[in-house]
């Protein structure tokens, strides 16, 4: 018996392990298929506070793992397949095992949706992105291309404005799903161009080691060319893991677990901590800060349960 899961290894995760693991909890961390997170896929980051150089991402997060099982926090490979919150103690399945708790933490966070060409995945990290607010300033003065056509890619689009000689917004249909608001901001924008039904059919340049241009396909015309662009932001949305979770957790439609206010979920002894909840801000500094806040409401809970 635990006293306290934490379902997932990316800032959230590890913060909140850290944070329980000082507070004598000996929390267990299962770390899913993505051990590390979403920081584990990126190169360097420069707005982590206490970095004045920046940090790679990846040592970001081994970073705080360290931390975590310096106070006694232990790491489960696996990823869990099954949960049954119905009662207490909480009951997870990793692959084949049953694992019992006191009290869970979520921090399963939100994987961004690719487009799943030959060399994106590759490119991460190098001029691909699905984070114009991490590394938008990493291309000052180029030619940034934005993948999308919600809301979403229109808010990157113009912030990345801000640093591109040129936006090009691609979108594969000439209808939006964008909000008139964002649309008409993104259209008043001078330094953004719109390509209607076009489609990326490949990013380059792997030998080079960044994103140097892209090959485009006009849908309507058949037209293939290529064009030169130093960054390429992926805004087609998010997938919160929180499948393994459905029906016995209140998420919104899209699968983002309702906040019950704190780290609260509207499960007693279950909480929430990054991405997972947070469709707003998804900062590697603001999956820590939950990370904590959820761990703090752990306690808290235990200690009210007279453990
Ligand atoms: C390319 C890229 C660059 C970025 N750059 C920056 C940056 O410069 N600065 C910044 O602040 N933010 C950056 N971000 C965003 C940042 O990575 C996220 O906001 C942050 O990682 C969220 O942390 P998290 O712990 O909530 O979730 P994640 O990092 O997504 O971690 C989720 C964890 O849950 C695990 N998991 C999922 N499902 C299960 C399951 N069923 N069982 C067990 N475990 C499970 C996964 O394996 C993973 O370990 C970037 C993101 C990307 C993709």
């Amino acid at each position: 018996m635990h006293n306290v899961v934490i379902v997932g290894s990316g800032c959230a995760g590890n913060t909140a392990a850290l944070y329980a693991g000082r507070a004598n909890l000996k929390p267990l961390v299962i770390k899913g298929h993505e051990a590390g997170g979403q920081l584990s896929l990126t190169t360097l980051v420069e707005n982590f506070p206490g970095f004045p150089d920046g940090i790679n991402g990846p040592d970001l997060v081994e970073n705080i793992k360290k931390q975590a099982e310096r106070f006694g926090a232990e790491y489960m490979d696996g990823t869990v397949a099954e949960a049954d919150l119905s009662k207490r103690p909480f009951r997870l399945r990793v692959e084949k095992e049953w694992i019992e708790t006191r009290a869970l933490i979520i921090a399963s966070g939100a994987s961004a949706r690719w487009l799943g060409l030959p060399n994106e995945q590759k490119l991460i990290g190098h001029g691909v992105s699905s984070c114009a607010t991490c590394d938008g300033f990493f291309h000052r003065g180029s030619v940034i291309m934005v993948i999308g056509g919600g809301d979403s890619a229109m808010e990157e689009a113009n912030f990345l404005s801000r640093f591109g000689s040129e936006v090009i917004l691609v979108h594969r249909r000439d209808q939006f799903r964008a909000s008139k608001i964002m649309l008409d901001r993104a259209r008043a924008n001078p330094k953004i161009k719109f390509l209607t039904n076009t489609v990326v059919e490949d990013i380059y340049d792997v030998h080079k080691g960044h994103v140097t241009s892209v090959k485009l396909r006009d849908t309507s015309t058949g037209k293939v060319w290529d064009q030169e662009v130093g960054g390429f932001f992926v805004a087609i949305g998010h997938i919160p893991n929180t499948a393994v979770f459905k029906g016995q957790i209140d998420t919104d439609p899209d699968g983002y677990i309702l906040s019950k206010g704190g780290a609260r979920t509207n499960v007693n002894g279950v909480f929430h901590a990054g991405d997972v909840q947070d469709r707003t801000y998804r900062q590697a500094v603001t999956a820590a800060g939950m990370g904590c806040m959820a761990a703090i409401e752990v306690e808290r809970f235990l200690e009210a349960e007279g453990h």
